[in-house]
């Protein structure tokens, strides 16, 4: 199997990319649009200069060469959710051309090039009638085409969330699927050689889970379809979630069908070289740079760093915690454990929006490292936090603060050993679980505010002194 993807990315600017209409999901229907984007007669289209900065950006990000002359094109095709009968796009020259993402097997998967389109209406189907809303019509895309590289579903899982990550990061895109901000066209094709099969395009797809079935299931049904001696017949498919199977849409369609020709409304898009380096310069880190980042310096294990960095937010409020001077693999650790216990949806982890602020947490890490707190405590401090908006040191009692001087902890170690001898006899006797036990009486005493492994260090010491 070979598969390629066309990957359409709605970028989030103010407003649309050809009109002054704002660029905002979920309004009523038709309550946001104009004569530009619906297309009436005189209405005359001007070019957004932050969509060409933001897909500048994406190209960069995806290690694109940029343009510094492209033009717009007419992608001419009737259909409702299309009022001009064209969509403007760029077709002979593309604004990013020849990049690449690197998957974690070190596979590199060629971006062909990415352009700039508008985007259509949308048709609501419903009740045996077919509703037409325009508030979509001219919001602003980036298609971003693979080269055919990708050789599983895993691939194009992988290739897909990184995409998707790395258009977070730099800010364009949510990229949210269920929303249709990232919607995928799927290249299939199979063969028993180096040469490519025929393809079939899936168009449309809005989740990751769908492409990876409808991949399976179309490289399944072309290989039986040449195992009976056919031949696979290049066509436009839909994929039908609830049979799990794909459909003919349309057949045969090419570049040629849609008659391109320059877009004669909007001149050529001269983008100069400097202006071109000063995007470049305003990258953030990207998730790359940042996965090594946290391993070398910050010395986080591979998976913790991956989990941190899979959400924009949580790495923000990662290092913003981190200025705090505290220990980093603590504050992972208790991000991925309690914060994370916290925020049971995915959706909840994107956002990532919380009652306390990286300083407030970073105070509680500080009584943590200080050893007034022990881990439970410190836990169950931050559970607190999480769920009231507190302080850590309105939470906490004035003898939890005080904390257990090393005096305190040392002469409460020894009453252990002094109090229970049956307990010591055990364990001289050879059983080295016996010393739990007298643990549990040093944290009972302390009530809690001793560190169960550091009591256990320091048992061990005294019984084996
Ligand atoms: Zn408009
Ligand atoms: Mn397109």
């Amino acid at each position: 199997m070979t598969c390629g993807l066309e990957t359409h990315v709605e970028l989030s600017t103010k407003s649309k990319i050809f009109c002054g209409c704002s660029n905002s999901f979920g309004k009523s229907p038709n309550s946001n649009c104009c004569p530009v984007c619906t297309g009436l007669p005189g209405a005359m289209p001007s070019l957004n200069k932050r969509v060409v900065e933001y897909a500048v950006k994406a190209g960069l990000a995806l290690n694109c060469k940029i343009s510094n002359l492209s033009y717009m094109d007419r992608k001419n095709y009737s259909y409702p959710d299309l009022p001009k009968a064209y969509q403007i796009s760029q077709f002979y020259v593309p604004l990013c051309y020849d990049g690449f993402v690197e998957l974690k097997n070190g596979r590199k998967i060629g971006i062909t090039r990415i352009h700039i389109e508008e985007d259509a209406g949308k048709l609501i189907h419903k009740d045996g009638e077919i509703l037409i809303d325009y508030n979509r019509a001219g919001v602003p895309l980036i298609e971003i085409v693979s080269e055919p590289h990708i050789k599983s579903t895993e691939e194009a899982k992988e290739y897909l969330e990184k995409l998707r990550l790395i258009m977070r990061y730099i800010g364009v895109s949510d990229c949210k699927m269920q929303e249709g901000s990232m919607r995928c066209d799927v290249n299939v094709s199979v063969s028993d050689s180096e040469e490519l099969g025929t393809r079939t395009e899936i168009k449309n797809m809005n989740s990751i889970a769908f492409i990876k079935e409808a991949m399976e299931f179309e490289a399944k049904r072309q290989i039986e379809i040449l195992r009976q001696g056919g031949e696979v017949c290049q066509q436009t498919l839909g994929y039908d979630e609830k049979k799990a199977q794909t459909y003919v849409m349309r057949t045969k369609e090419d570049a040629d069908d849609y008659r391109f020709f320059r877009e004669p409304d909007l001149l050529p898009l001269h983008i100069r070289g400097e202006d071109i380096e000063k995007i470049r310069e305003s990258l953030p880190e990207l998730p790359d740079e940042k996965l090594k980042r946290y391993i070398s310096h910050f010395e986080l294990e591979e998976k913790d760093a991956e989990l941190i960095i899979k959400y924009p937010n949580v790495a923000s409020f990662f290092e913003q915690t981190l200025k705090e001077k505290v220990s980093p693999k603590t504050v992972a650790k208790l991000i991925l454990g309690v914060v994370f216990a916290h925020l049971k949806s995915e959706t909840l982890k994107e956002e990532f929006k919380l009652k306390i602020t990286p300083h407030s947490f970073g105070s509680l890490l500080k009584l943590a490292e200080s050893g007034k707190l022990n881990m439970s405590k410190t836990k169950e401090t931050l559970e607190k936090m999480l769920a009231s908006g507190k302080k850590a040191e309105e939470l906490l009692s004035e003898e939890d603060l005080k904390g257990l001087s090393q005096d305190e902890f040392t002469s409460l170690c020894r009453r252990a050993v002094e109090l229970n001898p049956k307990i010591v006899s055990d364990f001289k006797a050879g059983k080295d679980k016996a010393v739990m036990a007298l643990v549990g009486f040093v944290m009972r005493e302390s009530k809690g505010r001793a560190d169960a492994g550091k009591a256990k260090e320091k048992l061990i010491e005294i019984l084996r002194d």
